[in-house]
């Protein structure tokens, strides 16, 4: 089964407590991608610029995506610039270079219009209805958001999310999509404009998930070392798509497996800077944290004193 992806590829510049690189890999549709390859096929549209260079290319081949959709335009790759404090969950944007990105409007490879799935990265959300609308008949739609896009686009943020099942953001955007503080509320906000399915990430604090009636809370897998938090947000999404991709169940315990498999994901791509430790991570290790996480939030069967 094929997952579809439109985001950004881009060089991203980080500066956390621990360290600072310039113009590594980076961008949510390749955090995505290369987080969802574990599970699936992914078909990836994005555009990068004549600065690109074709090991980044060989990376994304090696991990068997297709990047039929990913055009090389005349002018710069998209940049972005980002710090964290010693409060990992939040990146602050230093800068934001759109650069080939402004003017991306793609004709989808025809074999992409058939994706059963599409995951709508952080983006321009007129770009994500842009892709969106080749395809002819998706069965399930996935999308996440930033700051950046719900100040500059909101009109056409909420156009977009008419189409989607399920969204997948940080606490702070769902607050500031639903101008409203208590999460609770914002979930019931953020639905009406149309994902059935809502996943609230909280960094270092784990993952809520809004599903009709019911949360599920997911706890982040507790790390020793975390390097650089850039890109958790899409390798969440990227094993939770995966997975969903692989197994073709939407139930609600296969949404909660999702999530796991999404923080599993995520948690590996922070202890390193880039996309560096996917360049190294074997799905055998997947496995492993995954059971780990188990035994993390396993309570029901532990003996309890007072019986
Ligand atoms: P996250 O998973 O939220 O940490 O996403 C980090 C990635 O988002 C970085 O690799 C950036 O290149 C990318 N990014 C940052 N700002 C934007 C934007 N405005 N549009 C698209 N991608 C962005």
């Amino acid at each position: 089964m094929s997952l579809l992806v439109v985001g950004s590829v881009a060089f991203d510049s980080v500066k956390t407590p621990f360290g600072e690189v310039e113009e590594v890999l980076g961008g949510s549709a390749t955090y995505f991608s290369i987080a969802a390859s574990y599970f699936t096929d992914v078909s990836l549209v994005a555009v990068v610029g004549e600065d690109f260079p074709e090991a980044h290319l060989d990376f994304l081949k090696e991990r068997n995506i297709n990047i039929d959709g990913l055009k090389r335009d005349s002018g710069k790759t998209f940049r972005w610039k980002g710090e964290y404090s010693y409060h990992l969950n939040e990146a602050k944007t230093l800068k934001t270079e759109l650069n080939v990105l402004e003017s991306f409007r793609p004709t989808l490879p025809p074999s992409y219009c058939e994706a059963p799935m599409v995951f709508l990265a952080n983006i321009d959300p007129e770009l994500q209805s842009n892709v969106l609308n080749q395809v002819k008949n998706p069965g399930l739609v996935a999308c996440d958001t930033m700051n950046f896009w719900i100040e500059g686009k909101r009109d056409a943020l909420i156009k977009t999310l008419a189409s989607v099942d399920i969204l997948i953001i940080n606490d702070g955007e769902a607050r500031e999509l639903a101008r409203e503080v208590n999460l609770v509320k914002a979930a019931k906000k953020i639905r009406a404009f149309g994902p059935k399915i809502l996943v609230v990430k909280q960094g270092e604090y784990g993952a809520l998930l809004f599903n009709e009636e019911t949360i599920f809370s997911a706890p982040a897998f507790p790390l020793e070392n975390v390097f650089d938090p850039t890109g958790a947000g899409d390798s969440f999404a990227g094993g939770f798509m995966g997975y969903l991709s692989k197994y073709q169940t939407f139930n609600d315990d296969a949404i909660r497996r999702a999530v796991i498999y999404g923080s599993t994901m995520a948690s590996f791509n922070v202890e390193a800077f880039s996309l560096d430790r996917m360049r190294t991570l074997k799905y055998a290790e997947i496995e492993s944290r995954y059971q780990a996480f188990k035994g993390l939030t396993t309570f029901e069967n532990v003996a309890n004193p007072e019986s």
